[in-house]
């Protein structure tokens, strides 16, 4: 029989009209003032950059964070639910450079597509807030924090490596650079070049940073220790060994400065290892072309190794130079040695190399033959313990007078010793490096900084911001900085002494942009500050944020510091950006990763043509936990559509039944109505518990399938009025309000359809009434000896004594316990029995 039409299931008829009705009310989705007196939330998805396509990554991400933020609203929440673009970046460049679209235009029509695409998936998102980051009048508050950031002596200049593209003449960035060579000129090996850039003093705030992790207990545990390794503190000594040949009499002799965690063992150093760049090894090699040779040959494996991104895993290679270092504590001279794995923008770029107490010396030592002392011996082994002995459970030997002392004691007096005779001290480093902001990019924020010939380093006044990016430039990543080429841009009066002087070229790091843009959101309009402090205060820090892992520690991290340095400005109070962190995991196709070069992209717009919003959407929330990869089945979503299509023919069947119940209440139910309430409130106590911090959405949508499962399989009893229409009345509303925040189209009809006014959206949330909840009667497995022998049935509120008799008196219990003494019997209230039978 064909289908009637009239009562088919149709998104693509439900959800057009809803999307045009909801982009009708700008208050649906609004965030309201202070004043309102409801609770606070604040929700958040990381903002995307506008390539002009979601991809399902997005769909996830924002999939999860709408159903949030629609549960927050339901549950009387003021909630805030912004969205926004982070929109400077190379990518617009090079579009230019393709298809001669300037960035601007490229990027707002990108910007234009992909908020199409958002409302049509029916994502409930404030748009009164929407940021860009390439717009004038957020980009000019950059401008203003670096300033601030400038004044508080946070921001610096110095020589730092970039990639350079000598058939270019420009610096590239990294993602340009492919296996050594540029981009665009495959044959043409990358260089090294200094050049001076800004850098943020972010490492000013390292132990702040670091020491704020311990707090954030509602942050994923992987994304601390990511942070925590990235930050990479570790306390120890700095010494100074000299240089030997400096050692006559009246002369300041050259101080080689290593540092150390572990002092105790610098009896068993047994050569001083230099970083290829160290200035000594300039210093050795100026008067020995040899030397100088072998020197180029370690730089060059050092470069390739930095390009490929595998530093950590080099391999070793060294060179002695014929020059000796003494050590400071003994006077004992050791050979100086130049080494490929020693980084010279690592710690002082100098070692002391301990092979009998460090796996990485042991095996230096081991390749080139160089001494190996042991220093350290287990505080109570009489053994000789095979070496390397890294452990720092010991006590010194072969130390002189600290022979006998143990590694801890040893270490603190010989920093004492250090500091006492001027050449160390105890000290902390950190691995964490301050920030390099400079690109020589043009679709970035310029950096408000005048050079002038007699003033020096100049600031852009504030009320000369912001400082604009030229509305016309050639793009052609070609000769240096874009910027530099437009000489309106860069010629500018001296605003301390009038005279011409030039601007800076250079243009920030876009992830300067994305480190504050959520603190824009509370105050999106301000044009007279980045925000108003006293809303960033109502609405911060985030209650949620939602984003992918792969950002646990760039944006993460520089966020974290924007944070505390906007605090010590005293324009927020708050010491952390958001409460909590959720990372998703990825939505992968056939097992791997979607990639264009692979042909497995599924297109958000396909699946939404052909299955609808609400399909699409609940599906990304159904066919895995949140925090796991999904793997993406199209018969899945196809199959989220059909249960969807059997929900809107259940509603539309016995809506007109709900509708005349006249809002009557449900009296004392019983037989098939109790049997379903009962269902229906056991499915609203497990999703509300969902959203208190599990999010095990998938099973969410699994439990709705099973009361809709129930509803059908009564579908006689319904049919024959056998249900009191109050009681359908509660089944179908509860029904709809339950799948508000996974298919907001559908219940938007179908809360319409029950004759429900107002916003879905805005009904409150169902409440699990316990006593409709709680079953009579429970299955209780019972175990012998661990093994299942039977299940009997007992009163859901039963003693564990009378479950214990129920299980002693069951009839297959007594024939396999007969003859035996029952010695344990373990009963767990509501799961299970166990009886230990012998
Ligand atoms: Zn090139
Ligand atoms: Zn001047």
């Amino acid at each position: 029989m064909p289908e009637d039409n009239e009562l088919r299931y149709d998104p693509a008829a439900i959800e057009p009209k809803w999307q045009q009705r909801w982009a009708s009310d700008p208050t649906l989705y609004a965030a309201e003032p202070a004043s309102c007196g409801k609770p606070k939330y604040y929700v958040l998805e990381m903002l995307p950059y506008p390539s002009g396509q979601l991809h399902m990554g997005h769909v996830r991400n924002y999939s999860i964070g709408d159903a949030l933020a629609r549960h927050m609203w339901m549950r009387g929440y003021n909630v805030l639910h912004p969205m926004g673009w982070d929109a400077f970046g190379l990518p617009a460049e090079n579009a230019a450079l393709k298809h001669n679209t300037p960035p601007r235009e490229w990027t707002l029509s990108n910007i234009a597509a992909m908020k199409r695409q958002m409302e049509r998936l029916g994502l409930g998102y404030d748009w009164a807030t929407e940021i860009a980051t390439c717009l004038p009048e957020y980009y000019r508050w950059n401008q203003w924090f670096f300033l601030r950031m400038y004044e508080k002596g946070l921001v610096y200049r110095k020589k730092s490596k970039v990639n350079w593209c000598p058939e270019c003449a420009t610096v590239l960035a990294n993602e340009q650079v492919i296996d050594g060579c540029c981009w665009r000129h495959e044959t043409t090996q990358v260089d090294q070049r200094d050049l001076v850039q800004w850098f943020l003093r972010i490492t000013a705030y390292a132990q702040e940073l670091l020491d704020g992790l311990d707090k954030l207990d509602g942050w994923p545990e992987k994304v601390r220790t990511m942070q925590r390794n990235w930050i990479g503190r570790s306390e120890g000594t700095d010494v100074d060994f000299f240089l030997e040949e400096d050692a006559g009499e009246g002369t300041e002799k050259t101080r080689i400065r290593v540092f150390t965690t572990r002092v105790d063992t610098i009896f068993g150093a047994t050569s001083v290892q230099l970083a290829p760049q160290h200035f000594l090894v300039e210093r050795f090699t100026a008067a020995d072309s040899k030397l100088k040779a072998q020197v180029d040959e370690l730089l060059e494996q050092q470069k390739k190794a930095r390009e490929a991104g595998d530093l950590g895993a080099i391999e070793k290679h060294g060179i002695p130079t014929g020059h000796f270092a003494i050590n400071p504590y003994n006077g004992q001279r050791v050979p100086i040695w130049v080494a490929n794995y020693i980084l010279a923008d690592y710690g002082t770029g100098a070692i002391m190399s301990v092979p009998a107490h460090d796996e990485r010396d042991f095996e230096f030592a081991t390749k080139y033959n160089l001494p190996i002392v042991q220093v350290i011996k287990p505080a109570d082994a009489a053994v000789a313990p095979e070496l390397p002995f890294v452990s720092e459970d010991g006590v010194l030997v072969n130390s002189g007078e600290y022979d006998g002392m143990s590694c801890v004691e040893a270490e603190k007096k010989l920093q004492e010793i250090a500091a006492a005779k001027g050449f160390g001290e105890a000290t902390v480093t950190f691995r964490l490096k301050d920030w390099g902001v400079s690109r020589q990019r043009f679709w970035g924020t310029p950096i408000p900084i005048i050079h002038c010939e007699s003033c020096g380093l100049v600031q852009v006044p504030d009320e000369q911001l912001p400082v604009l990016l030229p509305d016309q430039i050639e793009i052609t990543q070609q000769g240096g900085s874009p910027l530099g080429r437009v000489p309106e841009f860069v010629n500018v009066a001296c605003p301390k002494c009038g005279r011409p002087a030039k601007r800076e070229t250079d243009t920030m790091d876009t992830f300067v942009d994305s480190s504050w843009y959520f603190y824009r959101y509370t105050d999106a309009k301000n044009s007279s500050a980045p925000y108003d402090p006293a809303k960033a205060q109502y609405w911060f820090p985030i209650d949620q944020y939602i984003g992918g892992v792969e950002h646990a520690i760039l944006h993460l991290i520089y966020s974290r510091f924007w944070t505390k340095m906007m605090r010590d400005l005293g324009l927020i109070v708050n010491d952390e950006p958001a409460r909590r962190l959720f990372t998703q995991g990825m939505v992968i196709k056939d097992g791997a990763k979607m990639s264009k070069s692979k042909g497995n992209v599924v297109s958000p717009d396909e699946m939404v043509g052909r299955y609808g919003a609400d399909a699409t959407r609940m599906y990304a929330l159904f066919a895995a936990p949140p925090d796991r990869d999904l793997d993406w089945q199209e018969d899945g979503v196809a199959g989220v559509s059909r249960f969807l299509a059997r929900v809107w023919r259940l509603a539309t069947k016995y809506a007109p039944l709900a509708r005349s119940s006249g809002g009557q209440g449900v009296e004392a139910p019983t037989g098939i109505s109790l049997k379903l309430l009962r269902k229906l409130h056991q499915t609203i106590a497990k999703i509300s518990q969902d959203f208190e911090g599990r999010w095990h959405f998938n099973t969410c949508v699994a439990a709705i399938m099973e009361l809709v499962n129930d509803l059908q399989a009564a579908d006689a009893q319904l049919a024959a009025n056998e249900v009191p229409a109050p009681v359908v009345r509660e089944l179908l509303r509860s029904l709809v309000l339950l799948l508000a925040p996974f298919a907001p189209y559908l219940a938007a009809e179908l809360w319409e359809d029950l004759g429900e006014e107002g916003a879905v959206l805005r009904a409150p949330w169902p409440v699990s009434d316990p006593g409709l909840a709680k079953e009579d009667e429970l299955e209780i497995p019972v175990q012998i000896n661990g093994k299942l022998v039977t299940v009997i049935r007992v009163a859901a509120d039963a003693a564990p004594k009378t479950i214990e008799a129920a299980a002693l008196a069951d009839e297959k219990v007594q024939s396999r316990a007969s003859g035996k003494k029952v010695v344990k019997v373990i009963v767990v209230p509501g799961k299970l029995v166990n009886l230990v039978v012998k």
